[in-house]
């Protein structure tokens, strides 16, 4: 099973690419996450990616796709993928058929979280993640026990550089943008599925679970 998690930054696409993960037995490829390594990493990939990032822009269509191609062939993908951030402008979408063309592979869903952009500046501005255990929080829906503080672990919560307010208002115009219109693309190819992304979570799991079918995480 192939499939595309579609939605702006702060849809929810990450919470539901690890249920599906869960449920499926498919990895969840992230670019953003890729990125977010290269950068920490330091890596030279890592080090242009970085400014492009943190003033919410699009890194460019080569680097991005050169993560995806390789990605794709690995053998924990030859069962199925989760795309997530990816793809976000048309020739992204383009070199991704090709690519898979190549492995003989095409995709099967594409899953549209939909939500209006005053509910993403609010969920995505108050954003906090730890970076000791990863574990996330936000400052009105999800707030830690100890303002700051990661209740897990007691790690000091971040922000993340490119969830300032201001970042954020660009990354929803750069979507607009650019990736919004990748919504045709999907629709002429009879594959766009939505979702309400602003249901409750499970909500959101019942919807997916409906589309895809039992997963092999289902209890018997
Ligand atoms: P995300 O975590 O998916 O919101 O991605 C964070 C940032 O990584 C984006 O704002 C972009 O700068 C970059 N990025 C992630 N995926 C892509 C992509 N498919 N194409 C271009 N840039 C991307």
């Amino acid at each position: 099973m192939n499939l595309i998690l579609f939605g702006p930054p702060g849809a929810g696409k990450g919470t539901q690419a690890q249920f599906i993960v869960d449920q499926y037995r498919i990895p969840q490829i992230s670019t953003g996450d890729m990125l977010r390594s290269a950068v920490k990493a330091q890596t030279p990939l890592g080090v242009r990616a970085k400014a492009v990032m943190d003033a919410g822009e699009l890194v460019s269509d080569d680097i991005v796709l050169g993560l995806v191609g390789e990605r794709l062939s690995s053998p924990d993908c030859e069962n199925g993928f989760i795309l997530d951030g990816f793809p976000r402008t048309i020739p992204q979408a383009k070199s991704l058929m090709v690519i898979l063309e190549g492995l003989g592979r095409t995709i099967n869903h594409v899953i549209s979280l939909d939500v209006a952009n005053e509910v993403l500046v609010q969920r995505l501005s108050g954003r906090r993640t730890c970076p000791e255990c990863g574990k996330g929080f936000h400052v009105v829906f999800a707030p830690p026990k100890l303002e700051g503080l990661c209740d897990a672990c007691g790690g000091k919560l971040l922000q993340r550089d490119d969830d300032l307010r201001e970042t954020v208002l660009n990354r929803l115009s750069v979507y607009d943008q650019q990736t919004l219109p990748l919504k045709n693309y999907f629709i002429e190819r009879g594959v766009l599925r939505h979702i309400d992304g602003t249901l409750p979570i499970s909500d959101i799991q019942q919807q997916i679970r409906a589309l895809l079918g039992v997963g092999s995480g289902d209890c018997p």
